[in-house]
């Protein structure tokens, strides 16, 4: 007879047994791919390798938000470790927005999902309504960074009636993904053209 209750596997749905709470089996679990140091201009716990490849795919198509919420620890310790020292004031969250329509389409979005697990750690106000998304964007794997970057250009605004919320703040601008950057320095770049003092960027994974 098992005594254990049977977990799934978040990243490979294997069987997972254990008297501990955990959420990956131990081969993935050994696998995480972990980095501390911060990549050109932006921080991130994890390389977006696997397993966290797969954790962050169902995270962002099938609406398993249990996997932001075993997640946000990293982020959070990135942040206290990392950031929170180099800041004189504590920064308020915002998340990169979907555009309304892929937002209808997917019923959420994945990094106000991550930035709301990741202030139940470290006790930071969200903003989801300051940054919109005006355009739908179109990303072709195969465009270099410059050609993303001016795909990109316009795609974002802050909301007017919302600017007085990120005048002279410091922001932490969160996402799921840091691939070439073009988004989050895009989102950044209008942040701070609006009134913010310094825009932070932390994503649960950057590609290598
Ligand atoms: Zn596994």
């Amino acid at each position: 007879m098992n005594w254990f209750p049977n977990y799934t596997c978040m990243a490979c749905d294997g069987e997972i047994q254990t008297s501990t709470n955990t959420y990956l089996c131990s081969n993935c679990m050994s696998k995480l791919p972990i980095t501390t140091e911060e990549q050109h201009g932006h921080f991130s716990p994890f390389v977006y390798e696997e397993p966290i490849r797969s954790m962050i795919l169902k995270l962002k198509y099938a609406s398993n938000g249990f996997i932001a919420k075993a997640l946000a620890p990293y982020l959070a310790a990135v942040y206290l470790r990392h950031i929170q020292p180099t800041l004189k004031t504590a920064p308020i969250i915002i998340p990169v927005p979907l555009h309304q329509s892929r937002l209808r389409e997917r019923g959420y979005n994945q990094s106000e999902i991550i930035a709301k697990e990741l202030a139940s750690y470290i006790q930071l106000p969200v903003f989801n309504n300051v940054l919109t998304r005006n355009r739908k964007t179109i990303i072709q794997k195969d465009m270099d960074a410059t050609a993303r970057a001016k795909n990109l250009h316009g795609a974002f605004a802050v909301i007017p009636d919302q600017i007085p919320k990120i005048k002279n703040q410091n922001v932490l601008l969160v996402d799921d993904v840091y691939t070439t950057g073009a988004t989050s320095h895009e989102c950044a770049s209008v942040l701070r053209a609006n009134g913010a003092r310094n825009v932070t960027i932390l994503t649960l994974a950057s590609v290598n």
